[in-house]
């Protein structure tokens, strides 16, 4: 442990002082009601103020980011976020707006939002979209409520049960139930596709429509979805489009040419803005403009949205421009599949071919075990590529494998930092065949090695004189 791995209170020293006030020039200081007075001293760390500067600086290097190395966590596009983007957000002009400032004080705003609006419409080929959605999650709540409006204004009360393929993302069939729809789930192909034949028996009258995740969740373009699209609005349903992961299709095809009439975008996957710990996210809704007649009756956040990351992924789409946004898919697409050919000899690939932005491997080949229980599993790899310095993929998800292992490469990664990551994983695969021990008790180089994970997001000990 280095010095100041320590905590601040352990540095902490009676009498040291980050701080000098001025003095007193009152002659009578007023008297605090006694209600408010502290019965004793708060037990704070006693430190110099260099003592805080590397007590916070050394805590923020204790965090990985895309700011800090490689992080190829499938399902999320952990793409760079470009510092101009924040540039545009802090001009005084924006960063200065409150939301109940009037029109005629905000039109540079709305003229970002209705900007903003064109640009997603006629990169998804939707008629409208609502920034309110703060979340992915929030836009598929959204998208669903539309959905069942939709279906309420015409008079159809009996639509309650959405279809969600088991290929699909986590949060659709628990968005579907936040919504009060019934999740009827249709399975996958060998492939990995949804199963057409399956699908047909299940759209009853009863359906107000179908999720779909595409690209999905395997990384792989769903091949049938003209024919799911005739078969869904043939049975009054509606076709519901998650594009969370739109970064492989951008440029190349639509979701309002395949026949989905409601989508959701999340712009701090695709569009470049920071997520996961890093910041608020924006998940816009587009819709058809038969759905949108339903749009006034539906509030789900406070004002317009997330501003602040509208604004961002606007700058993103100006900055990237029209005729190079195509490359940003096939640059991504290109990375994730360089990376399974040159790996699928050491880790097991479950469906062969071309993949979109991300692929899943099935854990190792070779886990250097005699059985299931002594080998490295999918769990030690990723704990052990953090000792070489890069993030790990996304683990144990999807759920149709039991070692999954999605890697998504983004297109802002150098083939030099791709190449290392393969380099990286490849002599785990070896370590794994040789000596799965290693992997077993990694990382090493961590401040923290294995915590109880359940634990520490139940019981978060958050006060130092907790743990006392
Ligand atoms: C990330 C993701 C979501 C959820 O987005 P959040 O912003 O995390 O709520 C939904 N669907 C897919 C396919 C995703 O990758």
């Amino acid at each position: 442990m280095k010095y100041y791995d320590k905590l601040i209170f352990e540095l902490s020293q009676e009498g040291r002082k980050g701080y000098s006030l001025p003095v007193n020039k009152f002659p009578q200081s007023p008297e605090l009601p006694v209600q408010l007075q502290r019965a004793s001293a708060p037990r704070l760390p006693q430190v110099s103020e260099p003592e805080v500067v590397r007590h916070y600086n050394n805590l923020s290097q204790m965090n990985f980011g895309v700011d800090t190395g490689f992080y190829p966590l499938g399902s999320c596009t952990m793409k760079y976020n470009p510092k101009i983007n924040e540039e545009v957000c802090a001009l005084p002009g924006f960063a200065g707006l409150h939301p109940l400032m009037p029109a005629r004080l905000t039109q540079g705003a709305c003229k970002v939002y209705e900007a903003m609006n064109a640009a997603l419409a006629e990169i998804t080929g939707m008629h409208t979209f609502t920034f309110e959605p703060c979340a992915g999650a929030h836009g598929e709540l959204t998208g669903l409520m539309l959905m069942r409006t939709y279906h309420m204004m015409r008079g159809d009360l009996k639509r309650t049960k959405v279809i969600v393929p088991d290929s699909a993302h986590g949060t659709n069939p628990a968005s579907a139930a936040v919504c009060g729809l019934e999740v009827v789930e249709v399975k996958s192909l060998e492939n990995g596709r949804i199963d057409v034949e399956a699908l047909k028996p299940l759209l009853t009258d009863e359906v107000a429509g179908i999720m779909m995740t595409n690209p999905n969740t395997l990384g792989l373009f769903e091949t049938q979805i003209l024919e799911i699209a005739k078969l869904v609005h043939g049975a009054g349903g509606l076709l519901y489009y998650d594009g969370a992961n739109m970064n492989p299709m951008l440029g190349v095809v639509r979701p309002g040419d395949m026949g989905f009439d409601i989508m959701h975008l999340n712009l701090h996957k695709t569009f470049s803005t920071p997520h996961g710990g890093g910041g608020p996210g924006s998940g816009p809704v587009g819709m058809t403009e038969e759905v949108a007649k339903g749009l006034s009756q539906i509030k789900v956040s406070g004002f317009h949205g997330n501003f602040g990351v509208i604004l961002r992924a606007y700058a993103y789409i100006l900055s990237i421009g029209k005729e190079h946004l195509k490359e940003v898919g096939q640059y991504s697409v290109l990375s994730a599949n360089y990376i399974k050919e040159c790996l699928k000899d050491v880790y097991k690939l479950p469906i062969e071919g071309v993949c979109k932005h991300e692929f899943v491997f099935d854990g190792l080949v070779n886990d250097g075990g005699h059985d299931d229980v002594h080998g490295a599993t999918t769990l030690d790899v990723a704990k052990r590529l953090l000792d070489y310095g890069f993030h790990a993929p996304t683990i144990y998800f999807p759920l149709l494998f039991h070692q999954s292992l999605m890697i998504e490469p983004t297109e802002t990664e150098s083939k030099e930092t791709i190449d290392a990551f393969i380099e990286v994983m490849r002599k785990i695969a070896a370590e794994a065949a040789e000596d799965p021990t290693l992997l077993q008790s990694a990382p090493h180089n961590t401040v923290i090695s294995r915590p109880d994970e359940t634990t520490a997001a139940r019981n978060p000990i958050l006060k130092y004189w907790d743990t006392l």
